[in-house]
């Protein structure tokens, strides 16, 4: 039966992860593959899921902004106000890593992405879990990113340990990107928060 894999037991996605396996991540965006950032073999089996080249990072998923600050060496003001405004919600800020975040999360880079998701399961998810989740989109590399569960096993199938059922996405379209490593803020990808929104609150 297929529909094993999929369903709403956040206790069981919190062992899988922190056992080292793999979870569907419902978010607002798409649905996320989700390991624990911290455990280098678990992030290691989202590339050989997603048959995705080993250098490309990983967006890490956190409860809140106290939570993402401890990712970053240097915290920016401009992703504290980014923060402090669009989370939780569809944007990723890129900051300079924390010395111990593994570099199969990053892809080698010196910066990390981060970002709080706003999806109540998702959060809640967070919140047990008590750490940072990889999590890049849970399709095959070259597919089309998935917005239901049932898409996330239809593309995925059993290298999935479980698929949590959070519905459809609300957004549909990935996290903007933001690289607030720099002097001056840069969008690296247009996405669920628009330019002039960011432009609201910082300089670009
Ligand atoms: P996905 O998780 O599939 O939405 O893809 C993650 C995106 O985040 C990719 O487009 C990456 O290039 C981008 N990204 C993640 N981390 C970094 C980083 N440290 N520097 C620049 N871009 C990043
Ligand atoms: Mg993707």
């Amino acid at each position: 039966m297929s529909n094993q894999v999929i369903g709403t037991d956040v206790d069981r996605a919190v062992e899988i992860l922190r056992n080292g396996g793999l979870v569907g991540l419902p978010t607002e965006t798409v649905y996320g593959l989700a390991a624990d950032a911290s455990q280098k073999q678990a992030v290691t089996k989202i590339f050989a899921a997603k048959g995705r080249p080993n250098n490309h990072p990983l967006i890490v998923h956190v409860e809140s902004v106290d939570a993402a600050r401890r990712w970053s060496s240097l915290w920016p003001q401009s992703a504290e106000i980014l923060g402090t405004t669009y989370w939780p919600g569809p944007l990723s800020v890129v900051v300079n890593k924390a010395p111990d975040v593994l570099v199969e999360v990053t892809g080698g880079h010196q910066s990390v992405a981060i970002r709080v998701p706003g999806h109540v399961i998702a959060l809640e998810l967070l919140s047990r879990f008590s750490g940072g989740l990889a999590a890049p989109s849970a399709n095959r590399f070259g597919k089309v990113s998935p917005t239901t569960a049932q898409h996330v096993f239809d593309d995925l199938g059993t290298s999935v340990d479980y698929i949590l059922d959070g519905g459809p996405c609300a957004v549909g379209l990935e996290s903007t990107i933001v690289d607030c490593s720099r002097d001056i803020p840069v969008v690296l990808r247009p996405g669920g928060i628009t330019t002039e929104d960011i432009k609201k609150v910082v300089a670009l």
